[in-house]
């Protein structure tokens, strides 16, 4: 399984690969480009390939996580920079051998929803026209907390299925995002898995963000928690371990740093949960 964490680029992009495979992991999710600007960047590809090789070397999965104003629900004004910050996650991503670009679903707050909806269609559309690499958009569900989009699997499949190119999406699954949001109800991961199965959301989805929830379940608010100190617990993480969905993809904490100053105490935590179910 590939288990690790959110690392930073400050030593570039193989520095983010070169630090997860120090504290253990073989999984890990980085900035693509600056996390709190609508600015683009200039990729150094001679950075990017040798991050794609150490990961190639020593088989690690990464994602990248998408600047956080980046919102591909935003109306048509913006429409022509998000698209464009878009591409350049992708191409970034793409260089550096990543899984897939992880998106917010997308916030909107006009009148009527189904305009978000289409934005996001739109949005996507647009970004993927032209695009042949193998890094995926990576569509992330949300907590419900100050927009009312992407709290379900019906949505995120809907808008998958609905866009021009669905080959060139899929899914990451937050954990504390799907129990804020209710997606997940306690004790229920084997109904959620039957009934996301089912829905075709499963097959396409390519990372998971495990986080536990500082909230309880349905309370619509986004506080990442340790695991097994938050509201979902070590059990329902076995629980969710064990899926046959979750072998062959990457699981990245997006959790506070243990007594180390990283995450490898964490990551040996959820290791063992693994072997409790197996
Ligand atoms: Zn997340």
């Amino acid at each position: 399984m590939y288990v690790g964490a959110h690392v930073s680029t400050r030593g570039g992009y193989i520095g983010s690969a070169k630090s997860a495979w120090s504290m253990g992991a073989n999984a890990f999710q980085y900035f693509p480009m600056n996390p709190r600007s609508l600015s683009t960047k200039i990729v150094n590809m001679q950075d990017a390939a040798a991050c794609a090789a150490f990961c190639r070397e020593h088989d690690i999965l990464s994602i990248g996580h998408a600047p956080y104003p980046l919102n591909p629900a935003a109306d048509e004004a913006e429409r022509e920079l998000m698209v464009k910050l878009l591409k350049n996650g992708l191409e970034i991503t793409d260089a550096c051998g990543s899984v897939g670009l992880v998106v917010h679903f997308g916030k909107y707050v006009g009148k009527d929803p189904l305009q978000g909806y289409k934005n996001i269609i739109q949005c996507l559309d647009s970004a993927t026209y032209g695009y042949e690499g193998a890094s995926l958009i990576l569509l992330e569900n949300q907590a419900g907390e100050g927009s009312q989009l992407g709290l379900t699997l019906e949505e995120m499949v809907q808008v998958r299925k609905l866009c021009r190119f669905p080959e060139k999406i899929g899914f990451c699954l937050d954990t504390c995002h799907a129990c804020a949001s209710g997606l997940w109800q306690s004790h229920g991961w084997s109904e959620l898995e039957a009934r996301g199965g089912l829905l075709d959301y499963f097959p396409h989805l390519k990372a998971v963000h495990l986080n536990d929830s500082l909230h309880p379940f349905g309370s619509r608010r986004d506080r990442h928690a340790n695991i097994g100190t938050g509201y979902i617990g070590q059990d329902n993480f076995a629980e969710m371990l064990s899926s046959s969905y979750l072998k062959h993809i990457p699981i990245v904490l997006e959790t506070g740093k243990g007594p180390g100053g990283t995450h490898a105490e964490e990551i040996a935590l959820v290791r063992s949960l693994l072997r409790q179910t197996e």
